[in-house]
Parts: C-alpha cells; sequence; structure tokens
C-alpha cells in the first residue's frame, strides 16, 4: 500500500477498515536464503533493506529475537548529527545525514526526520578551541557547523541559566544546524516495511543459537526455529554482539556491553526547539512532539546484558538537568529505561567482513547507532554484496584494533565506557 494524503482520505471515507499490514508475518524461515541478517534492529533491518533496493539481493530473512523495534533502536533519544572530528567519521555520517534528509521520502513511511538543530555547549575557553577545531574539521568537510557565543546561544535556548552564577557558566556553544531528532521506532517500522515490500523476510522471536560452518566457511545459522541455510551472514546484534558472535567462535572482540538509561518527562508546552547538549558533564536533551523532555546521560558504569539501568544516574542526570535549566527543577519524570550498548574500544564502529568466510560484522555503536542507522545499512549492504568495504566504511575495520589505526575521535583511549 502506498501511503499518501489521497490513501489516507480513501481509508477515511472506508472507516479506516482497509489498512493492511505493515509488513508480512512470517512465522516460519525458509530453508535457506542468499543472505540471512542476524539482528532486526535499526541496522539490521536498513541492510536488508540496502540489500535490496541497491543490490538486487532479495532472497534475505532478518532474523530478529524479540519483535521489531524491541532494542536499542526504540530506546535511544534520537539524535541525529554529523558533528564528528575526524575525516572518516564526518564523511561516514554526513553520507548518512544525506540519507536522513530524504528517508520519509524514499521509505515513503514519515519517520518525523526534524532538522532543529543540535547545539553542544562550551563552558569554558579551551573547550570553545576545540569546538572551533571540530567545527572547521566539518566545515572543510563540506558539513554545517556555526559557533556561536553566550548571547547567541541565549537567544536560542531561552531557558538556558546563560548568568555567571550558574554551576557551570556558559562560554558558547557549537550548533549543527541540520542535525536534530526522528520518531526511532517509525524508523525501525518503515525500513521494515521497505524491506518487506521488496521480498525481504522479517522473522520475528526467533532466536539465532549458533552458526553453522562447513569448514572456515559460513554455511548458515541455528534458530530456535530450526537451522537455516544462507550463503552469508550478516550479523548486527548491537548490545550483544560479544554473546552472539562468541557461538561463532570469537571469544575475544574489541566491544564491551553497558546499559545506558534514557528519560522523558510529563508533557510541557513548548519549551526547547533544539537538541541541547551539556558541555561540563553528559547530558543531552530535546523535547519530544508530544511535550516530553527526553534526556539521556552516561552508562550506568558496569557491564552487562540487561535492558535496565539504576537508580544513582537518574539522581546524577537530574541535577545535570538541573544545572543547566534551573526552571525544571519541579519538573516530574514520567518514564525511564535502559539499552544495552555496544562499546568499542576507541568509540567507533566495525564493519567488516569477519575472518571467517560469508560471515560479516555491523557493531561497535556506543551512544551514538541510531543516527548512524541509514549509512551503516548501506555500507553493510555494500559490504555483504561486494565482500568487501565501501570507502565510507574502509576505516571501520575489525583489524585496527590489531594494527594501531583506531580512530578515537574524543581521544579517550582504549577505556570504552570514556567513549
Ligand atoms: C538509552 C539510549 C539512548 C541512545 N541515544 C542515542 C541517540 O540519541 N542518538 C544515537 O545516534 N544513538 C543513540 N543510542 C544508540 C543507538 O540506539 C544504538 O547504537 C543503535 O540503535 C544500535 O543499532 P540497532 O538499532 O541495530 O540495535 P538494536 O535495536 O538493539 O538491534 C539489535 C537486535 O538484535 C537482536 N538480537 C540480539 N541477539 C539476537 C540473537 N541471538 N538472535 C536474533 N536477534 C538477536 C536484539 O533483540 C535487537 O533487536 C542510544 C541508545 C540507548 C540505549
Amino acid at each position: 500500500m502506498h501511503f499518501s494524503a489521497f490513501t489516507l482520505a480513501r481509508q477515511a471515507l472506508k472507516g479506516h477498515r482497509g489498512w493492511t499490514r505493515t509488513w508480512r508475518a512470517v512465522e516460519q524461515p525458509k530453508e535457506s536464503y542468499d543472505v540471512v541478517i542476524v539482528g532486526g534492529g535499526g541496522h539490521g533491518l536498513a541492510t536488508a533493506y540496502y540489500l535490496a533496493k541497491e543490490y538486487g539481493i532479495r532472497n534475505v530473512a532478518v532474523i530478529e529475537k524479540g519483535w521489531i523495534g524491541g532494542g536499542n533502536v526504540g530506546r535511544n533519544t534520537t539524535i541525529v548529527r554529523s558533528n564528528y572530528l575526524l575525516p572518516e567519521n564526518n564523511r561516514f555520517y554526513e553520507w548518512g545525514m544525506k540519507l536522513w534528509e530524504g528517508m520519509s521520502r524514499d521509505l515513503n513511511y514519515n519517520v518525523m526526520f526534524s532538522q532543529r538543530g543540535v547545539l553542544n555547549l562550551a563552558h569554558t575557553p579551551a573547550q570553545m578551541e576545540g569546538f572551533m577545531r571540530r567545527g572547521n574539521s566539518m566545515r572543510v568537510n563540506g558539513i554545517d557547523a556555526e559557533l556561536l557565543d553566550r548571547d547567541q546561544v541565549a537567544a536560542k535556548v531561552p531557558g538556558l541559566d546563560v548568568s555567571d552564577r550558574a554551576r557551570f557558566p556558559i562560554a558558547g556553544g557549537l550548533m549543527q544546524p541540520r542535525g536534530g531528532t526522528a520518531r526511532h521506532d517509525a524508523v525501525a517500522w518503515g525500513y521494515a516495511r521497505g524491506a518487506d515490500s521488496l521480498g525481504v523476510d522479517i522473522i520475528e522471536n526467533c532466536e539465532v543459537t549458533g552458526f553453522l560452518f562447513d569448514g572456515d566457511r559460513i554455511v548458515g545459522v541455528d534458530t530456535v526455529k530450526g537451522p537455516v541455510k544462507a550463503g552469508k551472514v550478516g550479523v548486527a546484534v548491537a548490545g550483544n554482539t560479544s554473546r552472539v558472535l562468541a557461538k561463532a567462535g570469537f571469544d575475544r572482540l574489541p566491544i564491551e556491553s553497558h546499559v545506558l538509561q534514557a528519560f522523558v518527562s510529563e508533557p510541557l508546552k513548548p519549551l526547547i526547539d533544539t537538541v541541547v547538549t551539556f558541555g561540563a558533564g553528559h547530558l543531552y536533551i530535546s523535547q519530544s512532539d508530544k511535550g516530553g523532555l527526553v534526556f539521556g546521560g552516561d552508562l550506568d558504569g558496569y557491564n552487562s546484558y540487561a535492558q535496565r539501568g539504576n537508580i544513582p544516574v537518574i539522581q546524577d542526570v537530574a541535577a545535570m538537568a538541573v544545572a543547566m535549566f534551573p526552571n525544571l527543577s519541579r519538573l516530574h519524570l514520567l518514564r525511564h529505561w535502559g539499552g544495552v550498548m555496544d562499546m568499542s574500544m576507541d568509540g567507533s564502529p566495525i564493519i567488516d567482513k569477519s575472518p571467517k568466510d560469508g560471515l560479516y560484522i555491523n557493531a561497535g555503536w556506543c551512544y551514538g547507532g541510531f543516527k548512524a542507522t541509514p549509512a551503516s545499512g548501506w555500507c553493510f549492504a555494500h559490504t555483504i554484496a561486494r565482500d568487501e568495504p565501501h570507502e565510507l566504511n574502509a576505516a571501520f575495520r575489525l583489524d585496527r584494533f590489531r594494527t594501531g589505526r583506531t580512530l578515537d575521535e574524543k581521544g579517550a583511549g582504549p577505556v570504552p565506557r570514556l567513549h
């Protein structure tokens, strides 16, 4: 079904009884596929979509342990940006930004991409210099960036405490006007619908429990619904990467799994019309279309595969929010939840072939994999179809941790929780 104003009007005249399923319910996988994607998060679904759309590979299954949208793709704070320092990162994320800009049209599904801008606050002259450097790197690579002084920040975000009495006085900020937010579960549903309409089977409630090899060549996966043969297998299971790939014989990957929480407040009248990040701690905040303030902070600080968080981080995040916006001090928190992050050693992702023939890895997304969804799927599809990385993901190789060619955007060293 093609979505349009006419479809809506036609369905309204029929009492909305003619809407069809967004994607087919495939209960049982076929015996064999050309490509199996393990993990029906944003990255897995986008990969399947681009495999079918860009490479004509349609005999594809996405095998998901739970339900579509149940992982990090439906748990994040929805921030989309391409404001990176390292050229490898800003080229990749900027390609993602271009895909975001056309996504609703391409998928014929409204992902509510809102380019409301992303503003990083600086609180010291040294931070301003760092932002100047990053902004210059962005502009040299054709990406929009604006350095704002304190008055410009105050005009952009009226609720911020920009006074000298603030706990962390604000010196200015780096703005990416084309950054913003998108409706996260719509992204999952949109890619699922797009892939399904090109013939991809999406199989939910089907955990992959093992991998089938013929020597060093992959020939399929084992699932709770039985074995499935495959010419190639792509693994995109985010926070579960170490656990899942251990079943393929990878007992040491450069990834740790950590819990990250997100929070939403009771709805307010319009207060913040951009995305703002704190520069004196780790907090990012925006306002949803329903009016709730959506925010997140640091990892909980321990390794875990549990999709739930702990109370100290709630307190920490609330304290930072009030330091930035004192007018939030009596706001009620409505909900909070956790997701499991695949934190890599250098903070950058891995999109690559694995040392095993026919097995491909997509992982290491840390805090920032939602915005990467389209570019990641696009590059992973290329890597699988052509059996070699695209130039956009040529630096995101697995062996960079052995060769020392890491991409440490923050310069934090090999400490996953700091990226
Ligand atoms: C609280 C929070 C806030 C965040 N905020 C942002 C943000 O503002 N901006 C941003 O860019 N990024 C953000 N992120 C990060 C982003 O959400 C993730 O990096 C990204 O969603 C990960 O890729 P994915 O969508 O494919 O993951 P997921 O949706 O987690 O997909 C992986 C899927 O694999 C499935 N799976 C696991 N094991 C198996 C198995 N054995 N068999 C079959 N399936 C399996 C899981 O069930 C899951 O559905 C945030 C994350 C969290 C948790």
